[in-house]
């Protein structure tokens, strides 16, 4: 009851603003090794002022893709640390270290490193360690108000969350940060994903906290569901989950209704868990919900995410990342023939596909840098010329996901000079050489010489370069 009167009291507190909740899962290893945990719906927190001078260190970390330095175009990824005097904060920055190595380890996020910027940021808080560890209440003053014992729920480890927004974008300033991974200076089995906020949760100090961030990553960044079958009723009876990695759909259903990961049923994809199909048990009950594999990292640690998950991360990162990172020169009218460039993002293993487009219609070359002017194109007078590109990685199947979110494109109208056939040795103008060129050419029947390209080299041909030359360019 006392715990009840607390929140109540801090309910209270709140004002207006306490009237939003927040979706929450958190996670816990049970004695046996096994994943618990629920789902939760807690009031949001207060407008908070932070103390910056608890920031004591910022540090860009060695991840994600250090050539292009800090910028816009990436996951930005924050390691917030809450209940660490000053003289701890080199056993968290440790921490940080193993967990940013294990995260980037687990697929999809190992390919997809090179779109992330990520960052430790170093809080000095009052007292050492955080709320109710080990046991409620034993109230801390640290600088996130990170605490067990969230909304009545001993393992439900919750971070101010207005606070962990504000620390995190001491980094990210002035852009806001994507992705939150809150470190407890604890030893307890705790962690939480908040799927609204992007912020993760987890203790640093116990030896599953590496794999129970990868596991809130999965929530927060991918809005995945648990696909354990602890903690709610034995049959499920609410509606269709929103996560892409839960549904009340079997197989059979699926693929006859397009639903879900239908796209995915049938396959054995060893790196990401084997086996696709419908596997009974999910979303904390057993029966009346499904999961794609039997055994993901959704729903065990030390385990790869299955495919839908690993699709639906993929979908997100890029979400936030354009597949474009720089277009040269600006898009719009360009007026001479500059070459035009685009920079595709570059995810490990694999390059971006860049299509390029004259007023609609595709022209035969892929690579990042277009001449427009390069005769072998054929192009002039006013074009308007695309680039477009699309990572067609095999992590997403979704047409619709690789069309919205996978695709980008730049375009330009070029002036394109009309091509001056008189002008033979292409040296900007017409003149004797062009001409004597051409006799030489015609003499030796050279096919350059068939001007008219009837397929016969005769008077003609001398008579059509005559008119061409006259006219100049
Ligand atoms: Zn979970």
């Amino acid at each position: 009851m006392s715990i009840r009167a607390m929140s109540v009291v801090c309910v209270g507190a709140i004002g207006v603003a306490s009237a939003a909740e927040v979706p929450v899962h958190y996670d816990w290893l049970g004695e046996d090794g096994r994943l618990r945990g629920g789902f939760a719906r807690i009031p949001a927190d207060p407008p908070v002022q932070i103390d910056h001078g608890a920031i004591v260190g910022i540090e860009r970390l060695p991840f994600g893709d250090l050539a292009e330095g800090p910028g816009q175009n990436r996951v930005r990824t924050v390691y917030l640390g809450d209940g660490y005097l000053e003289n701890e904060l080199a056993h968290y920055a440790h921490r940080v270290q193993v967990s940013a190595q294990q995260v980037f380890a687990a697929e999809p996020l190992r390919t997809y490193e090179p779109l992330f910027e990520v960052f430790r940021v170093d809080i000095v808080s009052n007292e050492s360690g955080v709320s109710h560890d080990p046991t409620f209440p034993l109230w801390r003053d640290t600088a996130l108000g990170m605490r067990y014992w969230c909304n009545n729920m001993e393992r439900l480890l919750c971070v101010n969350t207005n606070a962990a927004r504000a620390f995190a974008q001491a980094a990210t300033n002035p852009a806001q940060p994507d992705l939150i991974i809150a470190l407890a200076n604890s030893n307890k089995y705790g962690g939480a994903g908040y799927p609204s906020l992007a912020i993760g949760t987890a203790a640093a100090n116990n030896s599953a906290a590496s794999q129970i961030i990868i596991h809130e990553i999965g929530h927060a960044l991918g809005k995945l569901a648990d696909e354990y079958t602890y903690g709610g009723p034995t049959v499920y009876t609410g509606r269709e989950p929103a996560a892409p990695n839960s549904s009340i759909y079997n197989a059979q259903q699926q693929l006859a209704q397009g639903r879900k990961w239908h796209r995915w049923i049938g396959e054995n994809i060893p790196a990401l868990d084997g086996v696709h199909s419908t596997f009974e048990g999910s979303s904390y009950s057993e029966e009346g919900v499904y999961r794609p594999t039997n055994n993901s990292m959704m729903r065990s640690l030390n385990r790869p995410f299955n495919a839908p998950s690993a699709e639906a991360l993929v979908i997100e990162i890029y979400k936030i990342v354009r597949p474009i990172d720089a277009v040269f020169p600006p898009q719009g009218a360009v007026n001479n023939c500059e070459t035009l460039s685009v920079t595709p993002v570059q995810p490990f293993d694999h390059a971006l596909d860049i299509e390029w487009f004259a007023d609609g219609v595709p022209l035969a070359f892929s690579g990042s840098t277009l001449d427009p002017c390069d005769p072998a194109l054929g192009l002039s007078g006013s074009v308007l010329i695309e680039a477009v590109v699309t990572d067609n990685t095999e992590f997403v199947r979704d047409p619709e996901a690789r069309d919205l979110y996978l695709t980008d494109s730049a375009s330009w109208t070029v002036d394109i000079p009309a091509a001056c056939p008189a002008d033979l040795n292409g040296d900007g103008v017409v003149d004797a050489d062009d001409f004597f060129l051409f006799l030489q050419l015609f003499a030796a029947g050279d096919p350059i010489a068939d001007f008219n390209g009837d397929g016969v080299i005769d008077a003609d041909d001398f008579f059509a370069y005559l008119a061409a030359f006259a006219q100049g360019c």
